[in-house]
């Protein structure tokens, strides 16, 4: 299947945070062609794992395979009901809605069979002026599934959830809207690497993760899934912002210009200079995405696991993030998918090596340094577009 066909399965199935099974079993076939292994932790992430080829001079008791882990979570923002009034349902919600746009959304309501839905609110006619100027709180909204109170009563219960019902759209210049793109189309960008991984030759062994429970901002799943692997280095994919009116974002990376590489704190300046390198060195597009702090991203987790882990985070540009019409270029996951698995091939024990010697306070410098301009993002950007 394309990387369209996946963005669109994967973006069409509902996976509310901490309630991913129903998405889990489509990351798992897009996952098992190019694995050697497949595990879910407790938490229910997937790991999946490509060997890498072991040179023959390499014994046992020599330096221990790297491991380098590549993820995306699988979650996406939900809704959950809270309670139920004459036949109406109430809800909250899991993860940060765009509030603004939730009224007439079409929802499917996951009580002991799914419901298809609306989301309902007082009509216009019978606001006051200062009303109709603002944004519906969330406790003034409902969900109506057409049924009776004790009908309605007898299906769903408090702590049901509700996702958004959005068939992804097609838009001009190979970009796509729909749905929980945040974030998997990441782990599109993981099928695509793992998918090019499995023909080319590489030393170390892969670790491809969907986590779970990414949007309520404890970063559970990508936490203890690093745990569990214990990996060398570890990249991180999320969605940042792409460029659209009047957003002063400086982060913001055009669509269908590659991605942002981030840069920051949260991120080794090694594991940063060798992803630039490797941008330059394939003519794959890119921008700098500056972070003076937390990245937001399950990269502020992995980075801390054990006695830290060095880490890298990609940024897929995207348009109206956490609403239901989240939009980005398909070019871009592509070029992602390839800048990860060229990443993957390029790892060796000396790299690793540089690695160590930086975190322990040694001399060495990051070779293709990216040069930035006072807190400014856009720089060193690669020479061709794809
Ligand atoms: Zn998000």
């Amino acid at each position: 299947m394309s990387a369209k066909d996946w963005m669109q399965k994967l973006s069409e199935a509902s996976g509310v945070s901490g309630y991913e099974h129903s998405v889990r079993h489509l990351v798992i076939e897009a996952f098992r062609p190019y694995a050697d292994e497949i595990s879910v932790t407790a938490m229910g992430s997937i790991i999946a794992l490509q060997r890498g080829v072991r040179a023959p001079s390499r014994s046992a008791n020599q330096t221990p395979v790297p491991k380098v882990l590549v993820e995306g979570h699988m979650d996406e923002i939900g809704l959950m009901v809270t309670e139920i009034e004459r036949g109406f349902i109430r809800f909250t919600q899991v993860g940060g809605f765009d509030v603004r746009v939730l009224p007439s959304q079409q929802v499917v309501v996951h009580g002991k069979r799914a419901l298809p839905g609306i989301i309902g609110s007082r009509p216009p006619h019978v606001l006051s002026p200062e009303e109709r100027q603002k944004v519906i709180p969330m406790s003034d909204l409902f969900i109506d599934v057409g049924l009776s109170e004790p009908v309605v009563r007898g299906l769903v219960q408090p702590g049901d959830l509700v996702t958004i019902a959005r068939r992804m759209q097609s838009l001009k210049n190979n970009l796509v809207a729909g749905k929980a793109f945040d974030d998997r189309s990441a782990v599109v960008c993981v099928i695509e690497a793992l998918r090019l991984l499995s023909t080319m030759k590489h030393a170390c062994d892969v670790y491809a993760v969907a986590n779970v429970q990414e949007e309520f901002g404890v970063f559970a799943g990508a936490a203890t899934s690093t745990f569990a692997i214990n990996p060398d280095i570890a990249i991180a994919v999320d969605v940042s912002h792409a460029d659209q009116p009047d957003t002063s974002e400086v982060n913001a990376v055009p669509l269908d210009e590659g991605m942002g590489i981030a840069t920051g704190p949260n991120i080794h300046p090694l594991v940063h200079a060798r992803l630039v390198e490797i941008a330059e060195a394939r003519e794959i597009p890119y921008r700098v995405t500056a972070y003076a702090g937390a990245t937001g991203t399950n990269a502020w987790a992995m980075q801390v696991v054990r006695a830290g882990i060095p880490t890298g985070l990609i940024d897929i540009p995207l348009r109206y993030m956490h609403t239901s019409v989240e939009t980005l270029a398909l070019g871009d996951l592509e070029r992602i998918g390839r800048l990860l698995a060229d990443f993957c091939v390029s790892l060796d024990d000396q790299f690793l090596r540089e690695l160590k010697g930086e975190r322990n306070g040694g001399v060495e410098k990051p070779k293709a340094r990216a040069k930035t301009r006072a807190g400014r993002a856009h720089t060193g950007r690669g020479t061709r577009k794809k």
